[in-house]
């Protein structure tokens, strides 16, 4: 069967795809890869736009291996199948009187798929979602089942927060919950220059902070969220009306306009940004994080230390300015705790994490390789599942803690079952066939 992922930026055929009930089916399918010396990468929503899943061996989902194992009301700690989805595990939390602590941008990936590359949301005292995580279950590369907790082995446990499936199949992720809790969304548009200077006071105001700048605009649409004691006031119709039928409805005519190219993109960038939504809703904490994406793009992300956040984005700015990309997303820009996990892009240091999109059926290169060169000079760190052309020799520059990170997935994984060509070009510099971001179509 033919794979293609969310981005539509990989599609491959893998000799099978498997989708075991239990964990003696996943171990019985490892000793079969190790056997037979081919590879297998483990698929959660498909999610990425980098290749991390892609295989010409087998590909296992955990889809049958979903739902809540068990809880802990009074430690506050949920244990859940790996392959459960975000939003069932936050649906079904609720039930039980319990909700995450923070989320991203949309609920679709598979928690072990969303934390095993650093994904993140927003807000000063947050770090990536990864650091909610209590203990892991994994099978590691010779069939063994592991045990993690943070005290037991402290490295492995620090390199399993985000391992990109190289150190094994998790199947079993404890988080540490929060009794459930509402919260108020405050969404209004600001000038950038303005939410910029005003960033450090809702920072400290609020618990969750994010802005979307539309290109070649003055203009930024500030998210602001806090907890909330009041009941649910918000209609799901109205959920619907705004986040389905204006953001992503107009949206979509908006993308397929700056296609065509009958209106070029700077106008059409200003025009959205003028017409960005304003609204306050209070509802459940996972209804008011994430937010439903259907119009398709592609995306890069990097970290930079926190303090050089505005600076870069000024930057970007002056770049799109200059070259006149034909863009017609916006750029997110979030904030992330710093935190002691090797490959996290908040590694040592709070840090701010910047996005540029592009509608998926437009070219990406030429608009990705400007602003990643910026990136680069600030000592960037790529979000895992997001698009980047980052080197071995860069990488290492800027994860200090990688060579850690290679020595224990050399210890679990000997045969290297799940490293594939992709991985051998960025972790160990294999040289390229092909430019990261030219190998996949823009088309
Ligand atoms: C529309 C959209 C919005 C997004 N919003 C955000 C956001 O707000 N913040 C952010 O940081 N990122 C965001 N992302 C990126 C996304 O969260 C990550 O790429 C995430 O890893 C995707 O999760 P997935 O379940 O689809 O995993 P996949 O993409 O299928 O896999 C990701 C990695 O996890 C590994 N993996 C999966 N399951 C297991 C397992 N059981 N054991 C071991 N390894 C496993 C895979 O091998 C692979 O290396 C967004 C992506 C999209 C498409």
């Amino acid at each position: 069967m033919r794979v293609r992922n969310w981005g539509r930026t990989i599609s491959f055929e893998p000799e099978l795809y498997i989708q075991p009930r239990r964990e003696e089916e996943i171990i019985r399918w490892i000793l079969r890869t190790v056997d037979e010396r081919k590879s297998l990468r483990v698929v959660g929503a498909g999610h990425s736009w980098t290749p991390l899943i892609e295989t010409e061996g087998y590909l296992l989902s955990l889809a049958n291996l979903q739902g809540l194992i068990s809880i802990t009301p009074t430690h506050h700690l949920a244990t859940l199948w790996a392959g459960t989805p975000i939003y069932r595990a936050a649906r079904r939390l609720w039930k039980e009187g319990f909700s995450l602590s923070n989320q991203g941008d949309i609920d679709r990936q598979t928690i072990a798929g969303a934390f095993s590359t650093g994904t993140h949301g927003t807000g000063k005292d947050f770090g990536i979602l990864a650091t909610q995580v209590a203990h892991y279950r994994f099978i590691d590369g010779k069939g063994h089942i592991h045990e993690i907790y943070p005290d037991t082995d402290p490295d492995l446990f620090r390199c399993l927060q985000v391992s990109l499936g190289l150190l094994g199949v998790i199947t079993q992720i404890t988080l540490q919950v929060e009794p459930a809790y509402y919260l108020r969304l405050i969404k209004r548009n600001e000038k950038l220059e303005e939410a910029l200077e005003n960033a450090e006071n809702y920072l400290e105001t609020y618990r969750h902070f994010e802005f979307f700048w539309f290109p070649y605009s003055e203009w930024v649409s500030v998210k602001l969220i806090e907890k909330s004691e009041a009941p649910n006031t918000s209609s799901l119709l109205k959920k619907w009306l705004i986040d389905g039928l204006w953001e992503n409805g107009a949206f979509w005519c908006l993308n397929k306009v700056a296609q065509i190219g009958i209106v070029n993109s700077s106008r059409l960038c200003r025009f959205a940004s003028k017409n960005m939504s304003e609204e306050t809703r209070t509802d459940r904490a996972y209804r008011i994080f994430a937010t439903p994406r259907w119009v398709r793009f592609r995306e890069m992300e990097y970290s930079v230390p926190a303090k050089w956040g505005p600076t870069v984005l000024r930057e970007i700015r002056q770049w799109i300015e200059k070259h006149k990309p034909a863009v017609s997303f916006p750029i997110e820009y979030r904030y992330v705790k710093g935190d002691n996990i090797p490959l996290s892009p908040a590694y040592g240091e709070d840090r701010v994490l910047i996005a540029i999109h592009m509608y998926h059926r437009m070219p990406h290169e030429k608009y990705f390789r400007g602003i990643e060169e910026i990136f680069w000079a600030y000592q960037g760190r790529p979000h895992w599942g997001k698009m980047h052309t980052a080197s071995w020799d860069y990488l290492l520059q800027v994860y200090p803690e990688l060579p850690l990170f290679i020595k224990l997935r050399r210890k679990y994984d000997p045969e290297g079952i799940f490293f594939t060509p992709y991985f051998r070009q960025i972790l160990e510099g294999e040289k390229q066939k092909q430019p990261i971001l030219s190998a996949v179509s823009s088309k």
